[in-house]
């Protein structure tokens, strides 16, 4: 195992931020943590990338404990936090060589290192552009290219997508990808389903600190919903009429949408015919109906 943690638990103050957490991450697999703000998500990472202590349990990464063992964990990771951490006051280029000197990488093979994953990450035209020049997701994929500069066994990413456009998306999903393809691991967390249905080999659903439920984006698909999804955009002032007209469909609400749940496409003609001019979009089941389902608090079947 990559990673294994048993009974994880950690608590500042009052606040239990992790609970009972068991984790399994195999050589090689993409695994994806997702959960609502303050699941514990970022805590559990932190735990894994050996900033935070846990407060009970076991956690071993690589094999190794994360008390007793935190340099040698930390020499074999890489690691995208949340915030954007670069220095400011360094370039592109500076900013990795001054990471690769933390691992005692030499000069010449830090220099090659830097060149090769500007260039992999498409930034090789701004090696020497100041830090607050770059863009947004100019800034994420540095922090991506610096995570690699150690060549790590393991890469944690922390929401590596928030806020970026498109083309940027797909470009960090590509890489990704391509990383996973030469065999290194990925833990990473996100909220953006369709993200985590993408990259993900296993995903792990968290709520208030607890693991809900793991599996491949598959399997929770299967074992929590039915295979279609008729999705309604529907004014207020009818929702509360199309739920009591049509509440022996499976369903949940989350704003303005309404999601009906159906084994076959037939089951929905009834409310489409009563209905003809709402807007509706008929389509398969999704991780993100999964985590509505599991961590939604809205009006149930
Ligand atoms: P988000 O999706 O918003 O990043 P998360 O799932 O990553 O959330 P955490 O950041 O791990 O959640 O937070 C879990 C809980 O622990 C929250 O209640 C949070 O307020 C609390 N917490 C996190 N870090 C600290 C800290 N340093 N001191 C006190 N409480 C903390």
């Amino acid at each position: 195992m990559i990673i294994e943690a048993g009974s994880l638990h950690k608590r500042y103050g009052d606040v239990v931020a992790v609970d009972s957490l068991d984790l399994e991450v195999e050589p090689g697999m993409c695994y994806g943590l997702v959960g609502p703000n303050g699941a514990g998500k970022t805590t559990t990472m932190k735990m894994i990338y050996c900033i935070v202590e846990p407060t009970s349990g076991s956690l071993e990464v690589f094999g190794l404990d994360v008390r007793a063992h935190p340099r040698e964990i930390k020499a074999r990771l890489g690691v995208v936090p949340q915030e954007n951490n670069l220095d400011p006051d360094l370039s592109t280029c500076q900013n990795l060589r001054v990471y690769a000197r933390y691992f005692g990488i030499p000069k010449d093979i830090a220099a090659a290192r830097c060149h090769e994953l500007l260039e992999f990450m498409h930034l090789g035209d701004r090696a020497d552009a100041p830090v607050p020049s770059l863009s947004g997701g100019m800034k994420r994929r540095l922090i991506l290219a610096r995570a690699l500069m150690n060549e790590p066994d393991l890469i944690i990413l922390d929401e590596p997508t928030t806020g970026l456009d498109p083309q940027v998306r797909h470009l960090i999903w590509d890489r990704l990808l391509e990383l996973k393809e030469r065999g290194i691991t990925l833990l990473l967390t996100t909220h953006y389903m369709d993200e985590a249905q993408k990259l993900c080999d296993k995903v792990l659903i968290m709520d208030e600190a607890r693991s809900i439920d793991v599996g491949s984006p598959a399997e929770l698909i299967r074992g929590h919903m039915l295979p279609y999804v008729l999705e309604l955009r529907v004014d207020r002032k009818l929702t509360a009429e199309v739920l009591e007209r049509f509440r022996h469909l499976e369903h949940q609400a989350s704003g303005q949408n309404l999601y009906f749940y159906g084994n076959t496409t037939s089951e929905f003609d009834d409310l489409t015919g009563a209905y003809p001019d709402i807007e509706r979009l008929l389509r398969p089941a999704s991780l993100e109906d999964v985590f509505l389902k599991l961590t939604g608090r809205e009006i149930r079947q």
